[in-house]
């Protein structure tokens, strides 16, 4: 798998990169979290991840996932679920992670808590945002959120921690943080509703500066660690 043999170097690079965008925008540098996407890759990658300080890892398949938590040890790192839940597998997301990503149907959520175990923590959600609009995107139209936002509140096993966005691609670099900030203000519109939510999702490998600079407390960065996925 290329790269792996440089994923601390990598890891350094991306921290420091954090660090100036952090500064550049005004902020605490620990005010952004970074979620290292581990999908595809070895459990050896993410254990030398975790060998370089890093704790929390995404990943998008569940099988893939919970194969590679019993071969890293669950206990051992902070598991996200970034990828789209498919209603059978809320039971294995339930059980085994500590944060949901992708949250957009309530029957969904419904179902995470129902089988959110009770010697967990309540699971740590995000509501996905289908902030670009695409029709063959998951996430919500900005719109419903808020509805969404106040039955999940009252849901007892999960914890509504903020909003998560993967904006469409766009050309320049002013025109790549037009989604991020929309998703700013919807952020800051819903707290200002009296919603609890201190986490905004958002940025990748290839605009997470511009994501910073917007106000994201969380990115989610995979292939710049890893190096490319495989086809
Ligand atoms: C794969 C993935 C990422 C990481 O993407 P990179 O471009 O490799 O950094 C982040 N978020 C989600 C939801 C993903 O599926």
């Amino acid at each position: 798998m290329a790269g792996n043999n440089n994923i601390s170097e990598r890891l350094a690079q991306i921290r420091l990169r954090m660090a100036l965008a952090c500064q550049a925008a005004k902020r605490a540098p620990e005010s952004v979290t970074l979620v290292t996407v581990s999908k595809t890759q070895s459990a050896a990658a993410v254990m030398e991840a975790l060998a370089a300080g890093q704790r929390d890892f995404g990943e998008n398949y569940v099988q893939e996932a919970l194969t590679k938590q019993v071969q890293v040890g669950r206990e051992s790192a902070i598991w996200h679920f970034i990828g789209p839940i498919q209603s059978n597998k809320t039971r294995d997301l339930a059980e085994n992670f500590d944060w949901v990503h992708g949250l957009d149907r309530l029957k969904i959520a419904q179902r995470l808590s129902q089988q959110r175990p009770e010697s967990l923590p309540p699971l740590n959600v995000c509501v996905q945002v289908n902030i670009s609009g695409e029709a063959s995107k998951s996430g919500m139209a900005p719109a419903e959120v808020a509805e969404l936002c106040r039955q999940l509140v009252d849901l007892p096993r999960l914890r509504l921690r903020g909003l998560m966005a993967i904006p469409a691609p766009v050309a320049g670099a002013a025109d790549s943080r037009t989604p991020f900030r929309r998703m700013r203000e919807l952020h800051g519109a819903l707290q200002a509703l009296g919603l609890p939510l201190d986490t905004l999702s958002m940025g990748m490998s290839d605009d997470f500066e511009a994501a910073i600079a917007e106000g994201a407390t969380l990115v989610r960065i995979g292939s710049a660690i890893f190096g490319a996925r495989g086809p």
